[in-house]
């Protein structure tokens, strides 16, 4: 088996950043059900009519703890299974505050991740990366030496891949599965 490094993204692969901020926007907003927040797109000003400065907030409270972040459905699993089959994972994250992700890792157990808590400008090479975001895809283009996965998710389903540039799978079992029925990742 060749052993390759599979870059996963955190918020919307194994973190489940929708819930965090489902149960911050209702602490915040005062919203008594979290589930009526629908969440449709990664711009909040656009969708929420919120302001930078209050964008800014939101995003910081949603950041400043790790309760009410799960991981997504299956993420636990799904690393467990791609460190099973020998491959080196790394963690290629936009976030801003490497204590708050190193303490989700921990609460999480992941935290045997080589700790890539990175810069993307400063991100290594790896074989494949799995990300819900289309521009995080297209901002680490350089560094995909040989294939980029967008996780489904209610932001991203619209998008369009125009450059050829990612496999749209669905769920880690569909991750897991692709790797499974293409050879990508043996
Ligand atoms: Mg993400």
């Amino acid at each position: 088996m060749t052993k390759t490094t599979i870059a996963l993204d955190v918020d919307g692969v194994l973190a489940d950043f929708n819930t965090r901020m489902r149960h911050v926007m209702a602490e915040e907003y005062g919203f008594l059900d979290p589930n009526t927040l629908k969440i449709v797109q990664w711009d909040f000003n656009h969708a929420y009519g919120l302001t930078k400065a209050e964008e800014k907030h939101l995003m910081s409270r949603i950041f400043d703890s790790n309760d009410h972040f799960p991981p997504m459905p299956g993420a636990i699993e799904g690393v467990q299974g791609l460190v099973e089959r020998g491959h080196d994972i790394i963690i290629t994250t936009a976030r801003k505050d490497p204590a708050n992700t190193q303490e989700w890792l921990e609460l999480n157990g992941l935290d045997f991740i080589t700790p890539y808590h990175i810069d993307l400008e400063e991100a290594p090479e790896f074989d494949y990366l799995l990300d819900d975001s289309p521009k995080k895809i297209g901002k680490l283009r350089g560094n995909i030496k040989k294939q980029a996965f967008l996780f489904d998710s209610r932001q991203n389903e619209d998008c369009t891949d125009i450059f050829n540039q990612w496999i749209r799978v669905f769920g880690w079992d569909g991750f897991l599965d692709h790797l499974d029925t293409t050879g990508y990742g043996s």
